[in-house]
């Protein structure tokens, strides 16, 4: 049977770039459904979507002409064949995720595509790695492995800020704070990360470096 492992986890847990490096370590391919929620929402700020209008949100994810290219190594994200994966990451995405992703009647249609982009990938690579917040618990609750990675909220915003603003010094965590601590509030109905769920594992990144945090998930999938 093909290597199905979930990861989930809050923004700067380390969870993109682990599941990444795991999913090369292992062969297998890579499936960011955050960067499906970026997606929508890049799609509706892009051709005026009113984000408050619930029915079109939903009319326009169904509609999403979504291509997903699932190497661990240089994950792509197109929408009618455009390529978007440096406009997804925009600040103004950023802050406006959260409004398409708590939208109770457009997870279903994001999760069954999830379904089926984890089912086709495990069947091309062998296997895949899948991360975001619901995958342990809504999306593959049957995943062979299923991991909660977690860090403390100082380690999440110095990674953050690094990503962001290139440097963890004093005035770019500041400039950092806002961001990361108003995305976890406005996610909070969607994703709740004080404990793993049951059969799920938790790894906590937060005195580990990014090669530690890959062994240690390793170690669990070997486990
Ligand atoms: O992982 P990333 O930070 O790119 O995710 C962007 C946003 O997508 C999250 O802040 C959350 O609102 C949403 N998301 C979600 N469920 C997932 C993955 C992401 O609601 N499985």
């Amino acid at each position: 049977a093909p290597l199905t492992i979930a990861i989930d986890g809050p923004s700067g847990s380390g969870k993109s770039t682990v599941a990444r490096r795991v999913a090369e370590r292992l062969g297998i391919g890579y499936l960011d459904t955050g960067a499906m929620y970026r997606a929508v929402t890049w799609f509706c700020l892009d051709t005026g979507v009113d984000l408050d209008d619930e029915e079109a949100v939903v009319a326009a994810t169904e509609r999403l002409p979504l291509d997903l290219g699932t190497d661990p190594g240089a994950p792509t994200v197109l929408v009618g064949g455009r390529d978007v994966s440096r406009e997804i990451r925009t600040t103004e995405v950023s802050t406006a995720v959260s409004r398409v992703a708590t939208k109770q009647r457009v997870r279903p249609v994001l999760q069954r595509l999830q379904r089926e982009e984890m089912a086709r990938i495990a069947v091309d690579t062998g296997g895949v790695v899948a991360e975001g917040r619901d995958i342990t618990t809504v999306v593959a609750p049957d995943a062979r492995v299923r991991i909660l990675l977690t860090a403390s909220e100082e380690a999440r915003l110095r990674r953050r800020s690094t990503e962001l603003h290139g440097s963890a010094d004093a005035a770019a965590v500041e400039a950092t704070r806002d961001q990361v601590v108003r995305r976890d509030r406005d996610d909070a109905t969607v994703s709740q990360f004080a404990e793993a769920a049951e059969g799920v594992t938790l790894v906590d990144t937060s005195d580990l470096t990014l090669e530690g945090s890959v062994e240690a998930v390793l170690d669990v999938v070997a486990a």
